[in-house]
Parts: C-alpha cells; structure tokens; sequence
C-alpha cells in the first residue's frame, strides 16, 4: 500500500510539473503526506510484531500502532494547519493588498 501511494506520489508530480497543473502538484505532495503516515504505521506494525515476546515490553507491543497513529496524526494536523495559515496569508494579500 505504501509503494502504491508513494507511486502515486511521483506520478502525480512528475505529471503536474509537466503539464504546468497546480492541482496535480498540491495534490501529489499531498500524497507525500499519505505515504509518510502509511510508513510510520507499516514500521509501527512490523516493530510490534517483531518484539510480541519481548519480556520489557511488560504490557505487550499492542500500544505500538496506537502511538504510531497518534503521531501521524500529529503530523497531519500540523500539515493541515500550515495549508491554512498558507490560505489566510495569501486571501490577505489579495484582498488586503
Ligand atoms: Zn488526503
């Protein structure tokens, strides 16, 4: 699934700076966003796995993908929080010049 999305990725941009469509471009670095939080959970989930029996993990390896999904969400949010600021900082030029 990350290979998937990842070749989407650089289709996508590859595409959009080819053809000149902004879309394509915002759409493909988008992805970029989506292959890091599928790859932070493939290594969450392969590291679980890994370490199942590993007695210093007293209360077992399941909180692993937990915390990797906090963290990607973290990361998401503060991806989407930058589109915003980016959004006000340019409707604020146009229309406050
Ligand atoms: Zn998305």
């Amino acid at each position: 699934m990350v290979a998937l999305t990842a070749t989407m990725m650089i289709g996508e941009i590859i595409a959009g700076y080819l053809t000149g469509s902004m879309a394509l471009l915002a759409d493909g670095f988008h992805m970029a966003t989506h292959a890091g939080a599928l790859s932070v959970a493939a290594i969450a989930y392969s590291y679980a796995k890994r370490h199942a029996s590993d007695c210093r993990f007293s209360f077992g390896t399941g909180k692993v993908g937990d915390l990797a999904g906090f963290a990607s969400a973290l990361v998401l949010a503060a991806d989407a929080l930058t589109s915003v600021l980016a959004i006000v900082a340019l409707l604020s030029v146009r229309f406050l010049g």
